[in-house]
């Protein structure tokens, strides 16, 4: 089921969300809803708050085409595993550890910003330790695209969104067009409600 997807202005997407404690069918229906969302939209990742649920959850998915090379490299549980073998991914409570490495620029764009983009700095590397819809305990350790996004996705869940970390001079450009989402967005929910 295709959920809404919240733009920015929603105060949701400011919210940081609960840890997740029940791990049952729901729960796992809520990862596939998000999931056909998320490709619907044509994004790489999706956080609860996004679909109105301040929740430490999010989706992933970094599937290649057949003839698409890699741009990240990654263990799970401490193998080398084929992306499709993980992917779509559903992240129950990250624990996100950002490791030591340089820093890049990308222009990042997000669901909950429609057209905009910008870029963000992020580290190349990090690990995260988490729960899959079972409950069961997982880490990757991944780096390039695939650790972005865990960052920008982990971000969302504590309420922090791209903006927060984008370049000044790219802040500075889209900030008329940031402003009138959120007027829209708030004269939305007043009329429609959540
Ligand atoms: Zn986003």
């Amino acid at each position: 089921m295709l959920l809404p997807i919240r733009k920015f202005g929603d105060p949701v997407l400011r919210e940081k969300g609960e840890p997740v404690a029940v791990f049952d069918e729901a729960l796992a229906q809520l990862a596939a809803d998000m999931v056909e969302t998320m490709h619907a939209a044509k994004g790489i990742g999706l956080a609860a708050p996004q679909i109105g649920r301040a929740m430490q959850f999010f989706v992933i998915d970094l599937q290649l085409k057949p003839d698409e090379k890699p741009d990240f490299s990654f263990t799970f549980d401490e193998k080398s595993v084929p992306a499709e073998f993980v992917m779509p991914l559903a992240i129950a409570n990250p624990e996100l550890t950002i490791l030591p490495d340089d820093e890049w620029l990308y222009s990042e764009g997000c669901l909950s910003f429609p057209g905009l983009t910008g870029e963000v700095a992020r580290r190349e590397k990090v690990r995260l330790r988490y729960q899959d819809v079972r409950g069961i305990r997982h880490e990757i350790v991944c780096d390039g695209i695939f650790a972005r996004c865990i960052q920008h996705e982990y971000d969302h869940c504590q309420g922090v969104l791209f903006i927060d970390r984008m370049e000044k001079a790219d802040l500075l450009k889209i900030q008329t067009k940031i402003k009138q989402l959120k007027r829209e967005t708030q004269a939305h929910i007043k009329e429609f409600g959540r």
